[in-house]
């Protein structure tokens, strides 16, 4: 297995776009940026004719696999009416009515492209309702590219200063300091800071991942989500929580659903439309009609595209099904299984944590892993170097450490997986 032309195809781009990519995450992969041809099922088909078992999934929302018949057809069927009206249509009320169905914050709902925009829409609601104007986020996780939310997402150990008062981290150059004055930061999973900063009453919001997943896979601690809960609603401080990834994927009605504790808006995007540039603000109805009533802005000339409407009621009809989410979870435990168990046989000290559908592979991790701090005694060369090796036995995987799963990752899938992880794992 070679990835050559791959190499050559990025070297060349790079003359037109900038390292040969559209987004910074896609930079400096290994073996090479890939460029690929097409998808198939849990496959990723690429330029050098290579076949590669898939569990980047396009970051997560490939949820029913690269190419689900029924999400292809309602697109295309939808795209035969026309493509985009500046006004309404049906559709749109059809997905945001299966959204309030399944998911327990949603009593109403708005569209947008991506999970980055919806999170400042979240923010300003918040503001507008509370009249206050700091946010509280935690030290790693992620909520988006932009200048007031881009703080202590991976921060150096020489910069994020003390664990009880973590100094906020910019994440890019040229990025807008003023933009996270208000921007504050704690670690996740303890209840008592939380409470001990929300209880001097001026926080607008507190916005978290309801289980980590850009840092590590990482539950919240038995009773830390309703503890912060109970504390918001003390308080007056507005619950966001960001299910961008954990929405439809950890359960049909995301984290809050699996978890039991229901914030006053919440974030999707990713598996909501199965690839389709989508993402979904939902919540409290009193919250969402400020949008109306509140002079609250959210504009978006793409917001609601009927064809990512209609790739969202297909996707969510699918994922309602028991039979849909009965496979995602068997055949995750199995990899999941089967993963810990290779690696366990060739004496690689790992931890596998986190949700069949998602979950994460940390290599030299001895202690239980409970914050951003604690996820940094991974060993994230070596894992790298794992991954890579992965690739040239026909599976991509996240050098970061995550693994997604789809409906179309059937047992022989996984088991053809476990047999590349085993390989490698004796390699290394
Ligand atoms: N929130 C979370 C939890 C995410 O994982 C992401 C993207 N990985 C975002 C927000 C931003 O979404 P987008 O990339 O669609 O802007």
């Amino acid at each position: 297995m070679t990835f050559e032309r791959s190499k050559q195809m990025i070297e060349e781009a790079s003359q037109v776009l900038p390292g040969g990519v559209n987004s910074n995450f896609r930079l400096g992969m290994k073996p090479t940026p890939l460029v690929f041809e097409r998808g198939e099922g849990p496959f990723l088909f690429d330029v050098d004719g290579n076949r590669l078992i898939d569990y980047y999934l396009g970051m997560g929302p490939m949820i029913l696999g690269h190419n689900p018949a029924s999400v292809i057809e309602a697109v295309r069927a939808q795209l035969d009416s026309g493509i985009l009206f500046a006004g309404q249509t049906e559709i749109e009320r059809e997905a945001a009515r299966l959204v309030c169905e399944m998911v327990p914050s949603a009593e109403k709902v708005r569209f947008s492209c991506a999970g980055s925009e919806v999170v400042q829409a979240a923010w300003r609601l918040a503001r507008a309702s509370t009249g206050r104007s700091v946010i509280v986020k935690f030290e790693g996780h992620y909520h988006g590219w932009l200048d007031s939310v881009l703080w202590s997402v991976a921060p150096p150990a020489d910069q994020h200063g003390p664990l009880e008062a973590p100094i906020p981290v910019p994440a890019s150059a040229g990025q807008d300091l003023r933009a996270g004055e208000n921007t504050e930061v704690l670690p996740w999973n303890d209840l008592e800071l939380v409470t001990q900063r929300l209880e001097r009453g001026d926080v607008a919001a507190l916005i978290m991942e309801p289980a980590m997943c850009n840092t590590s896979t990482i539950l919240p601690a038995e009773g830390y989500l309703q503890g912060v809960r109970d504390v918001c609603t003390e308080t007056g401080t507005v619950l966001i929580f960001d299910e961008v990834i954990t929405g439809f994927r950890v359960a049909p009605g995301g984290a809050q659903q699996l978890f039991g504790v229901t914030p006053d808006l919440t974030t999707m995007g990713k598996a909501i439309a199965n690839g389709f540039p989508l993402s979904c603000l939902a919540g409290r109805a009193d919250l969402m009609d400020l949008f109306v009533t509140g002079e609250v802005m959210h504009g978006g000339t793409y917001n609601a595209q009927p064809s990512t409407m209609a790739a969202l009621v297909a996707t969510l009809t699918e994922l309602a099904k028991p039979e849909t989410f009965d496979a995602l979870t068997t055949q995750g435990n199995r990899l999941k299984e089967g993963i810990a168990r290779a690696l366990a046989d060739a004496g690689v000290q790992a931890r596998v944590e986190g949700f069949p559908q998602v979950f994460h592979v940390g290599f030299g991790v001895e202690d239980p892993v409970t914050d951003y701090r604690s996820s940094l005694q991974a060993d994230k060369a070596r894992y790298i170097r794992f991954t890579e090796a992965l690739h040239y036995k026909g599976v991509r995987s996240l050098e970061r450490g995550a693994w997604f799963m789809s409906s179309t990752h059937t047992a022989d899938v996984v088991d053809e997986t476990i047999e590349a992880v085993v390989a490698v794992a004796k390699e290394i």
